[in-house]
């Protein structure tokens, strides 16, 4: 016995997805099912249906659209396309074979008949309009898709519209909301570090110990906050560019995160030149190093190492963080530079984080006129190189891709 073609019936309503494939099961015919015009074409494209059967009636491309989608197939040129609609008002039949059908039946379906009609399409038979009808019933045709096309790129427009007020109204609130965050935080470090150097009495061993756990998880919290803030800010903001000595930035960084590393179980290794003053903004570029180094402690395992390498060239200093922890997947490496994207929440142990991090280390690196790449191998570890120019840097508007606003 040969083996029957497969069919493709693009269909929406279940009953009749149903009976069709009863019927035609029945008579050894496989049957695929689309439930709308998109993925009826996304499975003729990929598969070689010996014959389709499309309604007219379907959502998102109707059955015109769909099968004059698929009349454009190359590889479908021997596989009839058949109407079947419950449209069987005059015009109907000669709309479906000028869009591109070969066939017509209609609605409801005769179990009795199909089989038959179906073998007789697979066959050879093919219906056709005479050409002057043809020409006037496509005229219609092509007015018809011309109107939908103007309705669709009028509820696009409308919906992107809103969509950009709904961005422009969520960077508000964001930007509201981690002023609001930053100012009871500004007093919280204020009475933490009284209390910490001793100025509002002495403290015992277990309040000190408490006392730490308050601060790291403060400082958590703060770069949260900081990270959102200035991400926002630097979004519509220039840098505050300035002729300043890292090594304050450095060190101050260094010695947050040689806890920070303690703290997990990491190894911290440096590798720091001495460095000359650069043209810069501190704030930012010491929260591209807190970033940084940051999502390498938090993305490797105890036990393992964050290597820290600052090189300063005549040109350009290079901020290099090395880790031996998860690695990144390849397909992810473009990604996450985008705000709020995140590899895998669970990956990251009990400190996750908000997906702002590296967004706004592009932000910023780009804002200086430099560059950050990243190679990575899942469960190896990531290398993240950040290269600043020393020539004087640049406005961050002119790198940033266009706000809505
Ligand atoms: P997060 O707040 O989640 O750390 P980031 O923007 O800093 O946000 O990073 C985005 C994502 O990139 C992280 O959630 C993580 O999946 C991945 N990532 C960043 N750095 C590393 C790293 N050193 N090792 C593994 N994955 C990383």
């Amino acid at each position: 016995m040969t083996e029957k073609p497969k069919i493709l019936y693009i269909e929406d309503n279940f009953d009749n997805q149903r009976l069709v494939q009863r019927v035609l099961g029945a008579r050894g015919y496989e049957v695929m099912l689309a439930a709308d015009g998109m993925a009826g074409v996304a499975l003729a494209r990929e598969s070689l249906p010996g014959l389709i059967l499309v309604d007219v009636n379907i959502p998102g491309l109707d059955g015109y659209e769909t099968a004059a989608r698929l009349r454009s197939m190359p590889h479908l040129r021997e596989s009839p396309v058949v109407a079947l609609t419950a449209d069987v008002s005059p015009g109907a039949r000669e709309r479906a074979l000028a869009a591109g059908c070969d066939g017509y039946l209609s609605k409801p379906i005769d179990p009795h008949q199909l089989p038959r009609q179906i073998a007789e399409f697979i066959a050879g038979r093919r219906e056709f309009v005479p050409p002057p009808v043809e020409t006037r019933v496509l005229r219609e045709h092509h007015q018809r898709v011309v109107e939908r096309l103007e309705q669709r790129v009028k509820d696009l427009t409308e919906a992107n519209a809103a969509l950009q007020e709904a961005d422009r109204l969520k960077n508000q609130f964001l930007t509201s909301l981690s002023h609001e965050l930053r100012t009871p935080l500004t007093s919280v470090i204020g009475y933490l570090d009284l209390l910490r150097r001793g100025t509002l009495g002495e403290l015992n061993t277990r309040q000190s110990e408490a006392l730490d756990v308050v601060q790291r998880n403060f400082m958590l919290l703060n770069r949260h906050v900081n990270n959102l803030l200035y991400l926002q800010e630097y979004r519509s903001n220039q840098l505050a560019l300035t002729v300043f000595a890292p090594l304050h930035m450095v060190s101050h960084v260094l010695a947050e995160m040689k806890a920070r590393a303690q703290h997990h179980g990491v190894e911290f290794v440096t590798d720091v030149d001495e460095l000359a003053p650069l043209h810069g903004d501190p704030v930012a570029l010491e929260l591209v190093l807190e970033n940084l180094l940051d999502n390498a402690i938090k993305f490797t395992p105890v036990g393992g190492t964050v290597t820290l390498t600052l090189r300063d060239e005549p040109s350009r200093l290079i901020i290099r963080v090395e880790d031996n922890g998860v690695g990144i997947p390849e397909e992810a490496l473009e990604k996450i530079f985008l705000p709020f994207y995140r590899v895998d929440a669970s990956l990251a142990d009990t400190e996750c984080g908000n997906g702002v991090g590296l967004a706004l280390v592009q932000h910023v690196v780009r804002g200086h006129g430099g560059q950050v790449t990243v190679r990575s191998t899942p469960d190896h570890g990531s290398v993240f190189t950040v290269t600043i120019p020393k020539h004087q840097a640049t406005n961050l508007d002119e790198t940033l891709t266009p706000r809505s606003e």
